[in-house]
């Protein structure tokens, strides 16, 4: 499944619907290069549960926690780290076994050790906007993007 993103606003609505789709639980793995607009879908994400401040990459923290309205987020931006394995020493065993939404920039970094995603999203530059492509890989996953194509 694609979607256009002609626009930042675009980009953070689309994040929303993915919260709200979501629904506080899940991983969602955001692939792209720098600058193809991760964090910015990140952002939307977190406003579904009414967080409304800044949001940046935790590129050297790696993990960043969120809690609105006892409604746990954990963002990580993996483009650091310098093998699956420190994923265990970061606290990401207890991360992916919270019953929370995890959304993860740069998956790729650690694969061998994540679990599979509900949902990748692949973002990429087109023309002055962004294009998403969309694939679940869980049952629960294929539910959620079917609800997003209605
Ligand atoms: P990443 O986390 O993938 O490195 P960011 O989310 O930090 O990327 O976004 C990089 C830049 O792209 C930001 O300046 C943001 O405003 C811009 N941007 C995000 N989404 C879009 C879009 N759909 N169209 C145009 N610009 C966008
Ligand atoms: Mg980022």
């Amino acid at each position: 499944m694609q979607v256009t993103l002609p626009d930042e606003k675009a980009h953070v609505a689309f994040g929303e619907t993915l919260g709200r789709i979501f629904q506080g639980r899940g991983r969602l793995y955001l692939h792209g290069d720098l600058g193809t607009g991760k964090t910015t879908l990140t952002r939307g994400v977190l406003r579904a549960y009414g967080y409304q401040g800044a949001v940046k990459s935790p590129t050297y923290t790696l993990i960043e926690p969120y809690e609105v309205d006892g409604q746990r987020v954990y963002h990580l931006d993996l483009y650091r780290l310098g093998d699956p394995e420190e994923l265990e020493f970061i606290g990401g065993r207890d991360v992916l076994a919270d019953d929370a939404l995890c959304v993860i920039e740069w998956p790729s970094r650690g694969s061998g050790w994540l679990p599979p995603a509900d949902v990748h999203v692949t973002l990429e530059v087109d023309g002055d906007g962004r294009r998403a492509t969309l694939e679940s890989q869980t049952q629960r996953g294929a539910g959620w993007l079917a609800v997003l194509g209605d």
